[in-house]
Parts: structure tokens; sequence; C-alpha cells
């Protein structure tokens, strides 16, 4: 593998585009290429592999957006029915939706078509829209398989891949689907891999998915973005929402992004936020598809000042003009902090991240400024000492005693993490007792789902409930060998019982 290390890229003329992206480049402002589009560019242009390390805000999508857009525009050919030049793989539907914009405004000046496929929606359109042949799919990984099980999108075209923030993917469970995906794709093709984080299983991946890359990395040596202001208050579980309302009620041309632990927790401080006259929207996995974008675009669009998120949907989001971030719970991973403070701060601007620690959270405060390799300060005036916790308290989850120790008078020892990370980061009900409960029950759903779906793939059958609806009237039914709706659901009784889960995990583990 190189690792590259020449300079610097100053204009975008030196990269050699054609010149509808080079006007279209222009028209957006761009001056200077960032550090990840002069340094992925020039080899992605000669159809070399990437294995780009970076974050969202460091001008990634247009690194790979921009080289595929110049091969398929200098290539000029018409798009191919269910058959992708180029597919981008997403975490998260808002991404994808980002994507989509960025390739509809760099490659306006060019005949290419883009197609988007994302779970959560009607497939109706998304189907519509690959039989009519789109140049390039952006698709998040679940609804892109369940579309490939119908039929209604093939890979065998395909000469480029590009599978972005790879470790999201892997934290939010996917990468059984990617490797599938991967399974699927021709063996002459371009592959460009990004990631913010380089864990075990993400190497794997490269090096399974990847031939000769160019490493390009662009993270931070410190990892937390030096624009931003960071302040740390300690404040009781129970003064979070007053303290909330304080803080965000004395800021003018104030736009923020609150982020909770939970979901329920999201629509809690959205609904408190609201009652007290400041607008407020939530944004969280238990939202439709169509309800995110609406908050999402009123936030953009400055309806509400305020949007309430938790990480999973949160994730990529690129507003512009955030000028604070609160951490109303701190973040399980320490990643996520870094995540969360980049939605301000975007494009040199300033912005003010402050972070709530109540009781309990300071061993996740320790593993944040670890990561971050400084201490974060202390905002004294606001700041509560809290009480000492129970010695029950001080132990994780894991039940190992935590070796944190209090700051600035406060007396409150660290939570052992170890183990919790990725699951957490996929729970987002995790954190009372009730939400639990409601974990393991949505454990238990997704785990029978997933097997329902690995027999669904090997017998044609539909796996979702949105598929199951299309079977019906659709491709396989034509072809008379799908099942319908009702005859699935009599195949596949509800399995509640603790033999039931035995049997999805036997089936999911085939
Ligand atoms: P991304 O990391 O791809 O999400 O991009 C973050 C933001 O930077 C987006 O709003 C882009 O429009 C913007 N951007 C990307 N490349 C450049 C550039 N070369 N100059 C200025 N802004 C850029």
């Amino acid at each position: 593998m190189r690792v590259l290390k020449g300079k610097l890229l100053k204009t975008f003329t030196e990269l050699n585009l054609i010149e509808p992206l080079q006007r279209a480049i222009a028209g957006e402002n761009y001056k200077t290429p960032t550090p990840i589009q002069s340094q992925t560019i020039p080899v992605a242009l000669k159809r070399r592999d990437v294995l780009g390390c970076a974050q969202t805000g460091t001008g990634k999508t247009a690194a790979f957006a921009l080289p595929i857009l110049n091969r398929l525009g200098l290539q000029n050919r018409s798009a191919k029915a269910k058959r992708p030049f180029a597919l981008v793989l997403a975490p998260t539907r808002e991404l994808a939706v980002q994507i989509g914009a960025s390739f509809a405004t760099y490659g306006k000046h060019l005949k290419l078509r883009h197609a988007l496929v994302y779970g959560g929606v009607s497939q109706t359109a998304q189907v519509r829209s690959l039989q009519r042949g789109a140049h390039i799919v952006i698709a998040t990984p679940g609804r892109l398989l369940d579309l490939m099980n119908q039929g209604f999108i093939q890979l065998d075209k395909l000469e480029v891949f590009v599978l972005d923030e790879a470790d999201r993917m892997l934290d939010m469970g996917f990468m059984p689907d990617i490797k599938r995906i991967i399974r699927e794709l021709p063996a002459k093709r371009q592959s460009l891999f990004f990631s913010a984080t380089m864990a075990p299983a993400i190497v794997e991946i490269t090096d399974t998915l990847l031939v000769d890359p160019v490493k390009v990395d662009v993270t931070p040596k410190t990892r937390s973005v030096k624009k931003i202001k960071q302040q740390v208050i300690f404040v009781s579980r129970k003064g979070k929402s007053d303290l909330l309302q304080k803080i965000l009620s004395s800021r003018d041309n104030l736009r923020a992004i609150v982020f909770t632990k939970t979901k329920r927790s999201a629509n809690f401080v959205a609904e408190r936020l609201n009652k007290v006259g400041l607008k407020a929207a939530a944004i969280h996995g238990n939202k439709s598809q169509n309800a995110r974008q609406r908050a999402l675009d009123a936030f953009r669009n400055q309806f509400v000042k305020i949007l309430v998120a938790t990480d999973v949907a949160a994730r990529g989001i690129d507003i512009e003009g955030v000028t604070h971030v609160v951490n109303f719970d701190l973040p399980m991973e320490p990643e996520a902090y870094v995540h969360r403070i980049g939605r301000t701060g975007r494009a040199g601007a300033k912005g003010i991240a402050i972070s709530f620690c109540s009781s309990g959270d300071q061993g996740d405060l320790k593993s944040i400024e670890k990561l971050i390799d400084h201490e974060i300060p202390v905002n004294q005036e606001l700041s509560v000492t809290l009480p000492r916790p129970s010695a029950k308290s001080t132990r994780g989850r894991t039940g190992r005693k935590s070796s944190g120790s209090g700051r600035s008078g406060t007396s409150q020892g660290g939570r052992s993490r170890k183990g919790a990370g990725s699951r957490r980061a996929r729970d987002e009900s995790a954190g009372s007792e009730k939400g639990k409960r409601t974990t393991k029950r949505r454990r238990r759903r997704v785990r029978t789902e997933k097997a329902s779906a690995v027999k669904s793939a090997r017998t044609g059958e539909s796996s979702s409930k949105e598929s199951g609806k299309r079977t019906a009237g659709g491709m396989r039914d034509a072809s008379g060998t799908g099942a319908t709706k009702s005859s699935a659901k009599r195949r596949r009784p509800q399995r509640k019982g603790k033999n039931a889960r035995k049997r999805a995990n036997a089936s999911r583990s085939e």
C-alpha cells in the first residue's frame, strides 16, 4: 500500500477535471481543493483503489463524487435499466440524501442520472428510477440488499464502488450486509473506501475489498476541532432540562443541535423546549423518513432553531451555521463526541460545544478527554457540586469497579465502558430499565426479522413489511415464483418464546 505524501494541489484546475465539472465547482465557489480532495482525486482519476481516513466535513464527498462523475462524463453512455456503473454505500438515509444532492450539484452540467435507494419509505419510486436506468446508485445497505434480492438491481456492470463511513456501518451492525453486497461486485472494479477510524474489523474488510490501494489519511492528530470552544458543565440529571433552557434562551442568533442518548429523551427534550417557546424539532431512528427529513429541512431553513437528535439519526448531517452543539447526555463512545461537536465549526467557522456531565457520567468524560488528548474546560459558573455516588453506581454494566476519579470539586467515579461500545451505539433506547426491556424486545425482533430475511433471500420471499406489500403485485409474483404477503405471514408465525429465539439465531447463523 502506498501512503500518499505529495504536495497539496492549490487549485481545482490542477486536478484536470472535465470542463462541466470545473464549471460546477466554480459555481459552488470552491476555490481550493481540501486535503482529502487534492490527495484522492488525482489517484482516483487514474482508477487506483483508495483507502481514505477522513471524517465528514473534510470534503470527502467531492473527493469520490468528482472522479466518478469525471469517468462517467467522459464515457458519455446512456444508463442501463437496473444496472448502475457506480454504487455508493452510506450508513444512513440522511447521508445518502446528502451524497445524492452533492452528485446533483457537481454533475449538473452532465447528462448523468443518479438514483437513491434507502429504507423507511416505499420502494416504488426507487424501483421506478432503477428501471429507468441510473448511472450512479447511492444506497443504504439494507434496502439495497432487499432490492437486489427482488431482482430490481444487478451489480454486474459496476465499475466503481464507494463505501462511505465504514466505521459507522460497523457500529450500526451493517457489516454482514456489506460483505454480502461485496460478494456480488464484479472482480474488475475500482473501490474507494472511507472511514474515520480503522478498527480491526474495518482493516479486515479493506483487505478483501481493495487491491493495492493508495492510503490517504487526513485524520487530524488531535481529534478535536480547534475552532470549537468546548466546555463541560457538571449538573444533576434532574437539573439538565432547566440548564438547557437557560443556555438556549440566553443566546441570540442561535442554531443548536442538542444530542441525547435515547429516542425518548430526544422527544422529551424537544417537547419541553417547545413548551417554553424555544422552537425545537426532534430527529431519531423511530421517526419515519419523511418526519426526519421534515425536521432537518425545518432546521436547515431556520423554521426551528434547535434540533434535538440521537447519534444514529444525526450521523453525517451537514448543516451550515450551527452555532452550538449541546451534549445533553454524553455519548457512550468517545468517537461520537468528536463527530457530534464537528456539527458546529463547519468550514472554519467558530462554534461552541457544551457537554452536560451528571453523576455517573464521569467515566465517559474521561474516555472522551483521553481520545481528544486534553481536558475539556469546566464552566465553573454554571456547574454544581454533584453528590458522591453510591458504590453500586461506580460499577459499570460489566460489574467492574471503575478507576475513574472526579475533578473540579465533583466526586463521582467513572463507569467501566468495556464491551458497551458498539452495542450501545446501535441501541438508542438503552439507559433506563424500561429502555433496557424495550431494547431486549427490539433485539429479539431484529434477530427474528434478520432470520426471516436470510430465509427469504433463499426462498425468494420478501423480507420486509414494505417489500412484502409490494411482492403481492410485484416482480416475483408476475413471474409466478414469489409469495404473497398473506402466504408469507402464514408460513412465518410470530416467534416469541426462548426456543423460537434459538431457532431464529440458528437460521441467522446458517
Ligand atoms: P463533506 O465532508 O463532503 O460532507 O463536505 C463538507 C462541506 O464542505 C460541504 O458543505 C461541501 O459543500 C463543502 N466543501 C467541499 N469541498 C469544498 C471545497 N473544496 N471548498 C469549499 N467547500 C467545500
